[in-house]
C-alpha cells in the first residue's frame, strides 16, 4: 500500500497542464493570473495636486518674503475631475486633491497653510517646484509590468486591474466539480429520519469547502446504495466534469457500489488505498481528462481526504504553484503514540502560548465523528512508528480558514 507523500505526488502527476480564459475582475478572485499585466497607461496618469490647497507657478514666489509677500490673483476652482487649465503669471487656482495641475504651474500650498486677502492668495516665502505634485509616471509608466504570471487574484489585485482600466484578467480555469454521495442511510438535512438513518454531512462539508476556494460544483447528489442508479448519475457525471468526487461506497463492504461502477464507465484505477487514518480507503481514477475521487464516508476521513488531496488537485488545477495546506513544525503539547504502519492524520489545534506556537491533538479522533472538526485548524500528521514526545517538534498541516474554540459561548 502506498504512502499518503507518494499519493499525493500521484494526484499532482495526473494534473494537466493549467488552461487559460479571460474572466470578469470578480469571477477572477481567488483564480491565478495567467498571463503577465503590463500597464498601459502612465500613473498617474497627468500631473495632479497631493493636496487640497492652491496651486501656482514657483517662479512667482522666488522674491517673497515676509516684508514683500508674492500676490497671486485667485481665479477659480479645480475640483477632481476637471480639465485642465491654463495658468497665467501671478494668478492661482484653488486646487482639490486629485485635480489636474493646470500647464504653466507646479507647485502646491495646502489650504490650511494659505493667507487669503479677498481674491488674492498672499505667500510670504519662495515655494520649490514640485511641492504636493503627483506627477505623471511617477508610480508606473507605460509598459511596466504590474502583475506577473501565477499570482493569486486577491481584493487589492482587482483594485489594481480596475485602476489599470481593466474589467477583464486572464486566470487559469477552474475545474468542473460534481459531488457524489452514497449511502441508503442518507437523508436530507431538515427531513425527518425514519430508522437506521442519519443526515448526510458530507455533502454539505464538501460543498462548502468547495465554495470556499471559489468552486461551485456543477452538481451535487445524494444517492442510495443501488448499483443503477449510481451508474446512471456517474455516467452523467463523467461526461460534464473534469473532477468527480464520490463519498460512501469505496470500500469492500456488500454495499460499495463506486469502484465497481467506475471500472465499468472506463475509469482507470490510479490508487485505491493509501496507508492513513483516517481515510485507508481512499480511490483515485482517471478517465480521459476527468480525474475521480472515491473519498470513504466516514467525516472525518472525507475532510482529511480532501483537504489532503482534493483540494490541492483544485489548486493545481488553478495554476498554484503551492497547491498544498501550509505545513509547520510545532512542538506538541501531549506525547502522541504513532500506528506501526499507516500514517496518522489527527484533528488538532495549533495555538499561541506566550508567543509560541504549540499544536495539540483533539478527543475524539474516530473518524466517524465529526464534531471536534468545529475547532480543528490543523492537521497533525505522524509518520509510521514515529511516536512524538511531548515538547517534540511534529509535522502540522494548516487549514485554510479560521476556526472558533470549545470555551467560546
Ligand atoms: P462507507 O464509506 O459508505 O462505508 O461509509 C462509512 C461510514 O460513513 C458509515 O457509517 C456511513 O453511514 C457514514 N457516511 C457515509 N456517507 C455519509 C455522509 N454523506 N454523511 C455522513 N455520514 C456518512
Ligand atoms: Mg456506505
Amino acid at each position: 500500500m502506498i504512502g499518503y507523500e507518494e499519493a499525493q505526488a500521484l494526484v499532482c502527476k495526473h494534473i494537466p497542464p493549467p488552461k487559460k480564459e479571460k474572466a470578469p475582475l470578480f469571477a477572477a478572485l481567488g483564480c491565478v493570473v495567467a498571463q503577465d499585466v503590463r500597464s498601459p497607461l502612465a500613473m498617474p496618469l497627468f500631473d495632479n495636486s497631493a493636496m487640497d490647497g492652491f496651486v501656482f507657478r514657483s517662479a512667482d514666489t522666488l522674491q517673497a518674503s515676509p516684508e514683500n509677500p508674492a500676490h497671486l490673483k485667485i481665479c477659480g476652482t479645480l475640483k477632481a475631475g476637471a480639465a485642465t487649465v491654463y495658468l497665467r503669471p501671478h494668478e492661482t487656482w484653488r486646487i482639490m486633491t486629485g485635480a489636474p495641475i493646470p500647464r504653466g504651474a507646479d507647485t502646491v500650498i495646502a489650504k490650511e497653510k494659505a493667507k487669503v486677502v479677498n481674491d488674492t492668495l498672499l505667500l510670504y516665502k519662495p515655494f520649490l517646484s514640485g511641492h504636493n505634485v503627483r506627477h505623471k509616471g511617477e508610480e508606473l509608466k507605460v509598459g511596466e509590468r504590474v502583475i506577473g504570471k501565477g499570482a493569486p487574484v486577491h481584493p487589492a489585485l482587482v483594485g489594481i486591474m480596475a485602476a489599470l482600466g481593466k474589467k477583464e484578467i486572464e486566470i487559469y480555469k477552474k475545474p468542473r466539480v460534481s459531488l457524489i454521495a452514497t449511502g441508503s442511510e442518507l437523508a436530507a438535512p431538515g427531513s425527518d429520519l425514519s430508522s437506521g438513518k442519519i443526515y448526510d454531512s458530507n455533502s454539505f462539508m464538501v460543498h462548502a469547502a468547495l465554495m470556499q476556494i471559489g468552486i461551485r460544483p456543477v452538481f451535487s447528489k445524494r444517492l442510495g446504495d443501488q448499483p443503477k442508479k449510481i451508474r446512471q448519475v456517474v455516467g452523467h457525471a463523467l461526461r460534464e466534469s473534469d473532477l468527480l468526487i464520490l463519498m460512501g461506497g469505496v470500500s469492500t463492504g456488500d454495499t460499495d457500489y463506486v469502484k465497481p461502477v467506475l471500472s465499468e464507465f472506463g475509469v482507470r484505477s490510479i490508487f485505491w488505498k493509501v496507508s492513513q487514518k483516517p481515510g485507508k480507503p481512499i480511490y483515485f481514477g482517471k478517465k480521459g481528462s476527468t480525474l475521480v475521487f472515491g473519498l470513504p464516508g466516514n467525516p472525518a476521513a472525507v475532510f482529511t481526504c480532501f483537504y489532503e488531496y482534493v483540494y490541492p488537485a483544485i489548486r493545481r488545477w488553478m495554476g498554484f504553484r503551492e497547491p498544498f495546506l501550509d505545513s509547520r513544525s510545532v512542538p506538541v503539547m501531549e506525547s502522541i503514540q504513532a500506528d506501526l504502519e499507516k500514517s496518522l492524520f489527527l484533528k488538532a489545534r495549533m495555538e499561541r502560548l506566550n508567543g509560541k506556537a504549540t499544536v495539540r491533538p483533539l478527543h475524539r479522533q474516530s473518524s466517524h465523528m465529526i464534531s471536534p472538526l468545529y475547532e480543528t485548524n490543523a492537521l497533525l500528521v505522524v509518520s509510521p512508528g514515529r511516536s512524538v514526545e511531548e515538547g517534540q517538534k511534529a509535522l502540522v498541516h494548516l487549514l485554510p480558514y479560521e476556526v472558533g474554540t470549545s470555551h467560546e459561548s
